[in-house]
């Protein structure tokens, strides 16, 4: 099915964001930029067979969402559960747009990716078996859920990840195949006269010659910057979630793909009108073990919302408290789990409970405040089976790229797995293409015109109108107020200094200007997308993904991609995607 162009947005987009010229210059084979498990991965794996990697992440090597993951990761490891059921709970999640052969492979090389893991020394739970134990978690038929530490606490399974993540560390740094360069912001990808990826434009906190503005060159560049949550005031995401990679992808001229499905985790400690950044999550498992949802004057709204009712679906229960709120005018809700108990909590959640705490809050004794706050971007930039973008020489994987195995939401406990398979996926192929002759190394062009930089001040604004407008529940009339809060933002702000702050406000701004423009495109409500104006799912019409390219006068093109493929088992037919209209 051919894809149909949309209208056109008003957005501009520019060329590259403002900053000195390259003082330095190194060069690798492949480039990889982030440190989470997408990043780490591809790192560790690419190492195994090529000769020089560069990896450089925005801070520190552990810093990103991957540490603060605490259900687990989603796979088929009992013998009793299958792919093929793995791949049916994902595609209801997705709410219709999944790409089912992007999850297909999700769903069939993750198992030996998490034993891989294992391999790697991540010590997950086992049964008297031996066997790495499963637990079951919102939307999963089975339990899949492979974690470590224990069913009793989320504080036991990230302690085992994060061991994990430790132990690539240790690896990654021991390994003099990897340079590794922390405290490393890439601001922009530099491209050859054909708009080949040839490397990136960073900028380093170092020592020596190494510091300020540098370009690193290579043969190919791997995406794995994570996601754009601090494009919202409030968000479950680490500050460096500024979707940085997303920004400079677009710049460049690769598609963006299902940006307006954005995945709001609907209990989310409130800590007050003023907080900002990220804010701690009170996983769904309270309500899983009898916490309910009350409103300031104590009712449980969620009965008669949803036959689940608190335990609905996150994108609903993310809808009614939104709902609940603008009813009672209030800016948050409250999570009830006194009659828990002091006992039980405090076996089954001490680290949420240690948390609310030392913030005040004694879930205990007291009703805790709640909202919901930003928590995962479904999309991103889009990529085929390889990780590979349209633009050659770049890849993405993990929370930056749009594999479309998320469709409009994400399943629990599926993003780590993404991570792991598709930063294999990208090493393999990076691995027999450098070997094939088939990634030349460019030259980049200079360029220096249509540049930009919004100033760090502006930074709160472009969240509120985010907010706001875009939010976990919009509406026309929301999203042209965004659009038009955040194109003053961006024609008021030359004269800004170049510096991190600025260039990760310039991104967030882009991401947002971008995402509220395709969301407003969507006439309807499906998963992460929720529209006070267009309440229903409406797939005579957006049964599929919007694309969006910047062309190079800065313009935006979008287009529609109708979903074309259908359920079939697989056991009987698992072929090699062929991208869509990539
Ligand atoms: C609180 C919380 C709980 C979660 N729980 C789960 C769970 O139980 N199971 C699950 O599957 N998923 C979970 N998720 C989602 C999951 O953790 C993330 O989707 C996943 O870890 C993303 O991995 P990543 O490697 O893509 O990105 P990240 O882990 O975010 O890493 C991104 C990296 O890129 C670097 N970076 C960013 N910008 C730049 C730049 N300009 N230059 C250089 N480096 C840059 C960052 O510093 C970081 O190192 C959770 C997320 C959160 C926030």
């Amino acid at each position: 099915m051919q894809p149909n162009l949309l209208n056109a947005t008003n957005l501009r987009i520019p060329a590259r964001l403002t900053a000195p010229e390259p003082g330095w210059v190194i060069s690798a084979d492949v480039i990889v930029v982030g440190s989470g498990v997408a990043g780490l991965t591809a790192a560790l794996r690419l190492r195994q067979r090529v000769d020089r990697v560069l990896l450089v992440t925005k801070t520190v090597l552990s810093e990103g969402s991957t540490q603060w993951a605490q259900g687990g990761i989603a796979a088929a490891l009992d013998p009793a559960d299958s792919a093929d059921e793995h791949l049916a709970d994902t595609l209801v999640a997705g709410a219709g747009v999944c790409d089912e052969e992007a999850v297909r492979v999700l769903v069939s090389e993750g198992p030996a990716r998490v034993r891989e893991l294992a391999t790697l020394g991540m010590k997950f739970d086992r049964g008297p078996d031996g066997e790495i134990s499963l637990t079951r978690e919102g939307g999963h038929g089975r339990d899949r859920i492979a974690h470590a530490g224990g069913d009793a606490t989320g504080k036991e399974v990230s302690r085992a990840l994060i061991a994990a993540l430790d132990l690539a560390l240790i690896a990654v740094k021991e390994d003099p195949g990897i340079e590794v360069l922390e405290h490393a912001l890439v601001v922009d990808l530099l491209q050859d006269g054909d708009s080949r990826v040839c490397g990136v434009t960073l900028h380093v906190i170092g020592e020596g010659q190494m510091d300020g503005v540098g370009a690193a060159r290579a043969r190919a560049v791997v995406l794995a910057t994570g996601g754009i949550g601090q494009v919202y005031s409030s968000t479950t995401n680490p500050s460096v979630a500024t979707g940085d990679g997303v920004a400079a992808a677009l710049r460049a001229g690769a598609v963006v793909a299902d940006l307006e499905f954005v995945q709001f985790h609907p209990t989310v400690l409130w800590l007050g009108e003023g907080a900002r950044g990220q804010q701690p999550l009170l996983s769904e498992a309270m309500r899983g073990e009898g916490a309910f949802l009350v409103d300031g004057d104590g009712v449980r709204f969620m009965a008669g919302v949803h036959d689940l009712a608190d335990l609905a679906p996150r994108d609903i229960v993310a809808k009614a408290i939104v709902a609940r709120m603008a009813q009672t005018d209030t800016d948050h809700v409250y999570l009830d789990a006194r009659h828990l108990g002091k006992k039980f909590l405090e076996k089954r959640f001490p680290s949420i409970l240690a948390r609310c705490r030392e913030l005040g809050f004694d879930p205990v004794s007291e009703l805790l405040p709640v909202a919901p706050a930003q928590h995962f971007a479904s999309g991103g930039v889009r990529t085929d089976l390889d990780g590979r973008s349209t633009l050659a020489g770049l890849y993405a994987c993990g929370e930056v790229s749009c594999t479309g195995v998320h469709g409009a939401n994400r399943l629990a406990s599926n993003s780590l797995l993404e991570g792991l398979v598709f930063a294999s996926r990208i090493a393999d192929d990076i691995t027999s293409r450098l070997s094939a002759g088939d990634l030349a190394s460019a030259d980049p062009l200079v360029r220096t015109e249509d540049t930009t930089l919004v100033a760090r001040k502006e930074r709160t604004a472009v969240q509120r109108a985010m907010t706001l407008g875009t939010g976990a529940v919009r509406s026309a009339d929301s999203m042209a107020h965004a659009a038009k809060n955040l194109q003053i933002i961006a024609d008021s702000t030359p004269g800004s200094t170049p510096d991190p702050d600025s260039w990760e406000t310039s991104n967030l701004l882009h991401v947002g200007q971008l995402l509220t423009a395709m969301a407003a495109l969507r006439e309807e409500t499906r998963g992460g997308h929720i529209r006070s104006d267009f309440t229903v799912r409406d797939d005579a019409h957006w049964l599929g993904h919007i694309y969006a390219v910047r062309e190079e006068d800065g313009s935006i093109t979008t287009s529609f991609h109708p979903i074309t493929t259908s359920f079939h088992p697989i056991t009987t037919s698992f072929h090699p995607i062929t991208p869509q209209v990539l």
